[in-house]
Order: C-alpha cells, then sequence, then structure tokens
C-alpha cells in the first residue's frame, strides 16, 4: 500500500484526476514511487467521454498519430487497471464506419490495401442486417477497437486514492506554490515534483498558460431506444455507442467558442438531426453531457518540463484520444523524469519554449 502521507517529503503532487492524472499515478504506484494527488471537479472531459479507442480516422480514412504504439501500450494498461480496481472497464467492441455512397466503399478499399492501415480495416463489405438503421451502402469494420468505461474508472480510482489517503478534493491554489531549491511546497506537502494534468484547466495555471490549449467542447446524448439491439459502435455523421441495457451515447459535436461544461439545447438538436438521418426507431433521450477537450492547435499532446522550472511538469493536450494517448504519454513523462529518456519531439511541450519566451519578454 502506497505510503505518502507517512513520508516528510513525498516523490510527486499531482493536479488533476482525469485520464492524464490516473495515467501517471500509475507510472508512479507500479516504480513504487510516493505521491499524492489534488484535484477538483472542475474539468469534465474524461468523466463525460464516449471512452472510445479506435486507431482510425474515420473520417479521412488516415491511421490516427502514433496508433499502433499507443494500443499496444494502453491495452494492457487498462486491463491491469481493471484487475486493480475489481472492475470492468474495457468492452471490445468493433467500430462500423457507415458508407455514405459507393465511392466511400471505394475509398475504404483503398485505403484498406494501405500497409500499416490495412491491418485495422478490413476488406470485405459488411451488409446492414439492423432493421432500425438506414445503412444501404453498408458498413467498413475496424479491427481493435472498443470503448473503456472512464466515468466507472474515475469514480473506482477516486475511491482507491481516498481509501490510502491519497487524494485532496480541493482546487490547487497556484499562488500557494513555493519552488525551492531541491522540492516544491504546497499547503504542508514538500514534494521533489509537481505535475500539472488539469486538462482544459490549464488556462489557470500561470506557469504554463502559454502553451496554445484551445479546448474543443464536446457533447453527447443518452439515448433508450428498446428496439434497436445494436451491439456494434455504429460510426455516421454522430456515433451510436451501445452501453448495455437498451442504452447508447450519442455524438459528439465539435464546438471552439463556448468554453463551458454546460449541456446547451442547440447542440441537442444537432446531435438529434444526425442521428435522425440513419436511425429510425423510437427513442427517448435520458441524458445529456458536455466537456472541454484539451485540444492543441497541432494535434499533439503537451508533455514535458518547464522551461525555467525544472521540478514542473505538464502532462495535457490529449484532444479527442484521450483514452489512447494517456498511458504512452506519462509512461514518456516518467521516463523522461527519472530516466532522462528523450520525449517524441512531436508531444514535447518544449517545441513551445519560443512561446514561453516571448510572453516573458512582453510581462
Ligand atoms: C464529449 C466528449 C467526448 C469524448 N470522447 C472521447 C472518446 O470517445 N475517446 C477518447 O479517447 N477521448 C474522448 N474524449 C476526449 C477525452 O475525454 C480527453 O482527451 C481526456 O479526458 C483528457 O483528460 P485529462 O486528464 O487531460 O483532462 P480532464 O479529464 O479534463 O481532467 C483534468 C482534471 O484536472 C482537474 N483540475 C483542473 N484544474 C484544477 C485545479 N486548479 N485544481 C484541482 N484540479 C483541477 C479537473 O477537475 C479534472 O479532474 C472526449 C471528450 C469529450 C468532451
Amino acid at each position: 500500500m502506497p505510503i505518502s502521507y507517512l513520508c516528510s517529503m513525498i516523490d510527486y503532487l499531482i493536479v488533476g484526476l482525469g485520464l492524464a492524472g490516473i495515467s501517471f499515478c500509475e507510472q508512479l504506484e507500479e516504480n513504487h514511487k510516493t505521491y499524492r494527488v489534488i484535484a477538483d471537479k472542475s474539468q469534465t472531459s474524461s468523466v463525460v467521454a464516449g471512452g472510445l479507442y479506435n486507431p482510425v480516422i474515420l473520417k479521412r480514412f488516415t491511421l490516427a498519430w502514433n496508433a499502433k504504439e499507443q494500443l499496444e501500450t494502453a491495452l494492457p494498461f487498462y486491463e491491469k487497471l481493471a484487475k486493480k480496481l475489481h472492475t470492468q472497464l474495457d468492452f471490445k467492441v468493433p467500430v462500423l464506419r457507415r458508407f455514405a455512397s459507393i465511392e466511400e466503399q471505394n475509398m475504404w478499399f483503398e485505403a484498406s490495401d494501405k500497409p500499416q492501415l490495412g491491418y485495422f480495416l478490413a476488406t470485405n463489405i459488411k451488409k446492414n442486417e439492423n432493421t432500425c438503421i438506414d445503412a444501404p451502402f453498408g458498413y467498413g469494420e475496424v479491427n481493435y477497437t472498443g470503448r473503456i468505461a472512464t466515468k466507472v474508472l474515475l469514480a473506482s480510482y477516486e475511491k482507491y486514492l481516498l481509501t490510502n489517503m491519497l487524494l485532496q478534493q480541493e482546487t490547487f491554489d497556484y499562488e500557494a506554490l513555493e519552488i525551492k531549491a531541491d522540492h516544491i511546497a504546497y499547503q504542508g506537502i514538500a514534494a521533489k515534483r509537481i505535475i500539472f494534468a488539469t486538462g482544459f484547466g490549464l488556462h489557470e495555471n500561470p506557469f504554463f498558460n502559454y502553451l496554445p490549449l484551445n479546448g474543443t467542447k464536446g457533447e453527447l446524448l443518452t439515448i433508450k431506444a428498446p428496439d434497436l439491439k445494436e451491439e456494434n459502435v455504429i460510426k455516421s455523421s454522430v456515433f451510436i455507442i451501445p452501453l448495455g441495457d437498451d442504452l447508447y451515447r450519442v455524438g459528439a459535436t465539435y464546438k471552439w467558442k463556448d468554453k463551458t461544461n454546460l449541456p446547451t439545447a442547440e447542440s441537442k438538436q444537432e446531435l438529434l438531426e444526425k442521428l435522425e438521418t440513419f436511425l429510425t426507431c423510437k427513442y427517448e433521450v435520458v441524458d445529456h453531457v458536455a466537456g472541454i477537450r484539451p485540444t492543441v492547435a497541432d494535434r499533439r499532446p503537451l508533455v514535458g518540463q518547464h522551461p525555467d522550472e525544472d521540478k514542473l511538469f505538464i502532462l495535457n493536450g490529449f484532444g479527442s484520444r484521450g483514452v489512447m494517448i494517456a498511458p504512452t504519454a506519462s509512461a514518456s513523462l516518467y521516463q523522461f523524469i527519472e530516466h532522462a529518456t528523450a520525449i517524441h519531439p512531436e508531444m514535447n511541450s518544449a517545441r513551445f519554449t519560443k512561446k514561453y519566451y516571448q510572453k516573458k519578454q512582453r510581462n
């Protein structure tokens, strides 16, 4: 059992408990490091996420960045976590891309011929047999996909940390952070290093808010559709994700202006209009949630060390693919800190160091 609360100096203080915070905690547990987490509920991205892991970008039929490597790390990661938390987290479920035309079918065939992408794409067209769905051109099936129950994961992990007295449920006060020569101090806690894993909350962080985290709001509905009886994830203009008990998640929207976590009537209408272009049976909406995806302009994570303060680190920018990215990104940050292993240059926050010094000069 971790015993950080007994130690005078802990190894790590982590701020934030979404997919980023949890995956970093797991690095620390695996390596027998002491730590404590401070997290509030100001951001909801990991709680509301559809939870899909899918290596293919289904709009363009291309492979997502580093997808194969991420998947190879993520699947054992969630399997181990599920055993530790005594709950099911990984629901293996095929993703079916609904074709809108013969042209799309042909594009799929072309894509499935490509060496790396072909590994993930079934080569035959799957016929639609569900009378509640209109899909005259059939589907392309993506292999090695599934859903992580992120809400269950967050609740179980929170409980695990509370039981072990490793979590303080409060908002981190940046003004109270003291940076000393060989450690950081925060309201009675002394730690060798601090990791900020605050998702879109990064904007409140005076140390890292030079990083270009845009944030993209997303909304999801849960519908109850007793006649639908669909076991696959269907991807058309929106996703339909089966949850069991005739419940399905429908989403998601992408909005760049509104930065609140509040569900809106406008997005609900947008989702329902898209859903009804291919869902023909009756349903009722039973839930509606929203969150801000921590997206970066260049669509790569933000992982690394503060340009001036060597005890401050960032783990963020997972965009719309946190489920797959979090385990690899946190392992990379840990290896960098403890073993000086280089972070992949495309996700190293050092790619924005120039912005930090520009901002510093202006102030
Ligand atoms: C509608 C929607 C659908 C999505 N669907 C998918 C999907 O199907 N598959 C997928 O892979 N990804 C999906 N995503 C994206 C995914 O949710 C994110 O990539 C991921 O959750 C980001 O995790 P995070 O830990 O970086 O941030 P968050 O989940 O935002 O966690 C940040 C944590 O830090 C806390 N915090 C912030 N500021 C402070 C502070 N000052 N003090 C204390 N605590 C603080 C927050 O409250 C929160 O606990 C979806 C996102 C949305 C919004």
